[in-house]
This record gives structure tokens, C-alpha cells and sequence, in this order.
């Protein structure tokens, strides 16, 4: 980057631009930081810290564009911040994504796959016999349904649907 004028002069470090900042920075560091791209010493330098007031511009005898160096360099510094924002929120999130994919990992390791479940064992002669048992069970609870008159059984006490008191008209077929 090239910022210059007409009748600049090369610096012959007079020192005046400091002893002129209101800021106490050293406007010639800055310069020749910027001037080679070198942003970490501009940082360091305190660029940011520049209010801009022009005032090192006025006494410099070799007509140095320094104000038009620092914004120019401002605005890299910023850009530079932003960017590196974005890639510490880029690799924080591939971080994230790397940590969900090895859980997922981690927890399919930990279903047994079927080969590993132990052998079955159960008899033909033991589901028979828990069938006869679920029967047995289904018939008493319906027995007992049936001596009771609740609703679902289905014996002779229970009255028929269309004779039920609480029905009244309803459920009657439409004529
Ligand atoms: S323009 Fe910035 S560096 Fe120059 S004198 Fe003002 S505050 Fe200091
Ligand atoms: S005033 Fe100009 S010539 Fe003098 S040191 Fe600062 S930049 Fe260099």
C-alpha cells in the first residue's frame, strides 16, 4: 500500500509529529508500520487509540499524509478483527460438530448388535403353556364380567342396547 502526495518528502525523523500528538502516540512508528502492512506493530502501536485530530499532518516539515496512513489502517485493523471473529466462529463450530458426531458414535458403540444378545432359550412346551395361561386369565375376567352386569359383559343379565334406560331415542335407526 502506497498513500502519497505531491510534495511528500521521505521522513527525516524530527520527531515533531510526536511531541504534537494530543494522544501520545508516535505517528512516525505508525507509518512506518503501516507502510510495510505490518498491522501487529500498528496494533501494538496503539492505532485505534488515534482521534484523528490532524495535528502531526500540520507539523510534519516532509508533508507525510499520516492521517490518511492511520485511517487507512484503522479500517484494515477492524476488517482484520472481523475476519478473524469469522474463523474463530467457523472452527468453533466444526469443533461442535466433531464433538456430536463422536457422541453419536459413542452411543451406537453402545447397542449390543444381535449377534451378541445371549441365545434364546425358551421351549416350545413353555409358549404353550404361557398361552393357556393368557386364556385361562382372559376367561375369568370375562366370567366375572358376565355375573357382575358391567359394561362389556356379555351374558344373559346384561340388557339388550336398544332396551338400556339411559339411551332414550338414541342409537334408534332413522326411519
Ligand atoms: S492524527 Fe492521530 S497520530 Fe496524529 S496527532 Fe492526532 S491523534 Fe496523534
Ligand atoms: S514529523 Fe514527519 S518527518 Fe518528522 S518524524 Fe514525523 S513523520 Fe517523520
Amino acid at each position: 500500500m502506497a498513500i502519497e502526495t505531491p510534495d511528500q518528502q521521505p521522513c527525516v525523523h524530527c520527531g515533531d509529529c510526536a511531541r504534537a500528538c494530543p494522544d501520545a502516540l508516535n505517528p512516525e512508528a505508525l507509518f512506518f508500520a503501516l507502510a510495510r502492512d505490518d498491522f501487529p506493530s500498528a496494533r501494538a502501536a496503539r492505532l485505534d487509540a488515534c482521534s484523528e485530530c490532524h495535528r502531526c499532518v500540520e507539523v510534519c516539515p516532509s508533508h507525510i499524509p499520516l492521517l490518511d496512513w492511520f485511517r487507512w489502517g484503522k479500517s484494515g485493523l477492524h476488517e482484520r478483527a472481523r475476519a478473524e471473529d469469522a474463523r474463530k466462529r467457523f472452527e468453533a463450530r466444526n469443533a461442535r460438530l466433531a464433538r456430536e458426531r463422536e457422541a453419536r458414535a459413542a452411543r451406537r458403540r453402545e447397542v449390543p448388535s444381535p449377534a451378541a444378545l445371549p441365545a434364546q432359550t425358551i421351549s416350545h412346551a413353555e409358549v404353550l403353556a404361557a398361552i393357556s395361561r393368557g386364556r385361562a386369565r382372559k376367561a375369568a375376567v370375562v366370567e366375572s364380567q358376565a355375573r357382575d352386569g358391567r359394561p362389556g359383559a356379555c351374558g344373559p343379565e346384561r340388557a339388550p342396547i336398544a332396551d338400556a334406560p339411559w339411551r332414550g331415542d338414541q342409537g334408534r335407526p332413522h326411519k
